[in-house]
């Protein structure tokens, strides 16, 4: 199988005709792929019902078994060519995912390239031992074996899609598993026709891979339907709640990676032009919407003004527009709900005292990066996920009161401290209950090998990286071997 490039056929219709590989999207119409810059139709894309659900869930049910008995070096295989076909397809894959997600440059190629190493580390998965001989009080051999789920329901946001998607395709294929996945309506290419063309090209079965954009009820089919015995969910903790609701009901497995408003705390003896980069970057890169977007500036009041006159300034002076015509720092948000949603959380801080040294205002989906200053623990753009480019700032006196600022948050995703006294950082980190900890280092950050997740309401804790995905997308059987059957009493 070459890993030349392949055409993901930009501009062009998604649907059954293009891809062979699985279900797509078919009973629901189809509807138009804007681009969040400009307002153009970039394609259109098959929209799914829950009738489409069943019918991928039936054929996924029936191709899995067979999936699931291939030699693992087939399945690495496919897992390895995947990788290579997003590598080499990258610079289109970015154009696509920069079109549709509104993301800048960088942040598209990061996108590609973690999106090719979940690849990679699925196929290495492929091969781990699948369990473990354990102790028995019995004369026989006792077992630890993992087998794969069978069908994998995947949900994922319009944010990183590309990333979002595969960090649990790669993984449950790798694994023997089929999927079943559900893009955000807003973002069906880079959420998973893009990893269809992709499996489709590497060699993957017929059957293995369906993709079914739609909304919460296309979502909710999946929870529900039988033969999907596991939901990987990716989105806000409100629509994770609704789903862990219904995945109780139907006594399902899901795995949850929710929302954020991660904390940023900057200890008096910081480096301030680093702590103040690291800042804008944390709060301001693909506009803030980012689950680890730093949405709390926690910063020592002998350092704050200049901090925050450093950090307007440094806003003031951010390209803002279209990432596909030049080098920007912002692009657009994804629609004009999300925007209107940031304004809200912007004004109504203004209107409870918070001061604005930076940003405020917009222009079409793109808003400025803003700077709020004198911002107090309930003001509406700090103790809420914002999810745009809003860097709100505290202030604080010791460090127990940096602590109790940090940690008084009902999400627990991630947590940067700035600091040049490691120690005292990783002292501090060690109250305030998050799944991540950058010790001088921003909030945000991704690596296929790391464990990913949040405690609290940013989800049910980590997974990704090697020993996690098997635990996630494997279930464990005990097995015993006697050589006779036992005599027992009656
Ligand atoms: P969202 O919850 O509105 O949507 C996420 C996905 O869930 C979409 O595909 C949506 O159609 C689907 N959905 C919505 N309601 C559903 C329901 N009742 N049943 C089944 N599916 C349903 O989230 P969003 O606005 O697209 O994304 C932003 C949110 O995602 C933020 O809160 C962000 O922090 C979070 N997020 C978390 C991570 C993480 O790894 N923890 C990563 C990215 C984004």
């Amino acid at each position: 199988m070459s890993t030349d490039t392949i055409s993901l056929l930009e501009s062009s219709t998604w649907h059954g005709k293009i891809y062979s590989g699985g279900w797509v999207a078919a009973h629901g119409g189809d509807m138009p792929i804007e681009e969040p810059a400009t307002g153009e139709e970039m394609g259109r894309a098959g929209l799914a019902d829950v009738e489409d659900v069943r019918r991928a869930a039936g054929l996924a049910a029936a191709a899995q078994r067979e999936w699931a008995a291939t030699n693992f070096e087939e399945r690495a295989a496919v897992l390895r060519r995947a990788g290579d076909l997003i590598t080499a397809n990258g610079p289109e894959i970015m154009r696509l995912v920069m079109r549709e997600t509104g993301a800048v440059e960088g942040l598209a190629g990061f996108a590609v390239s973690v999106a090719a190493q979940e690849c990679y580390e699925a196929s290495a998965l492929a091969s781990r031992p699948l369990g473990d001989i354990l102790p028995s009080n019995q004369p026989r051999l006792s077992l630890l074996r993992r087998v794969p789920v069978g069908v994998v329901g995947v949900i994922s946001p319009f944010n990183v899609p590309l990333i979002l998607s595969t960090r649990s395709i790669a993984p449950a294929l790798a694994l023997g598993n089929a999927v079943v996945v559900k893009p955000d309506p807003r973002t069906p290419l880079a959420g998973g026709f893009i990893q269809a063309r992709v499996f489709q090209e590497a060699g993957l079965p017929q059957d293995l891979l369906h993709v079914l954009p739609g909304g919460a009820e296309v979502g909710s089919a999946m929870v529900a339907d039988p033969r999907i015995r596991l939901i990987s969910f990716t989105g806000s903790t409100r629509a994770g709640r609704a789903v862990a609701e219904l995945a109780g009901r139907h006594l399902k497995r899901v795995h949850l990676e929710l929302g954020g408003n991660s904390a940023m705390v900057v200890l008096d003896d910081a480096d301030l032009d680093r702590a103040v980069s690291a800042g804008a970057w944390g709060s301001f890169l693909h506009q803030g919407q980012i689950c680890m977007t730093a949405g709390r500036h926690i910063v020592h009041e002998k350092i704050a003004d200049a901090y925050v006159s450093a950090l307007a300034e440094h806003a003031n002076h951010l390209p803002v527009g279209d990432p596909t015509m030049g080098q920007v720092a912002l692009g657009p948000l994804i629609d004009a709900g999300q925007r209107d949603k940031v304004h809200a959380l912007v004004t109504s801080s203004v209107d409870a005292g918070a001061r604005l040294a930076a940003g405020g205002t917009y222009e079409k989906l793109f808003y400025r990066p803003t700077v709020l200053d004198q911002v107090s623990p309930t003001m509406p753009a700090y103790a809420e996920e914002v999810f745009g480019p809003v860097a709100p700032v505290i202030r604080f006196s010791s460090v127990e009161e940096a602590v109790r600022l940090a940690a008084d948050s009902t999400y627990g995703l991630s947590l940067s401290i700035l600091t040049r006294d490691v120690m005292k950082g990783l002292a501090l980190a060690e109250q305030v209950p998050t799944g991540i900890v950058h010790i001088n280092d921003q909030t945000v950050n991704d690596e296929a090998v790391a464990p990913f997740g949040g405690v609290l309401d940013s989800g049910t804790g980590a997974r990704f990286g090697g020993q996690a995905n098997l635990d996630a997308f494997t279930e464990q059987r005990w097995i015993t071997v006697r050589g006779e059957i036992p005599a027992y009493p009656f």
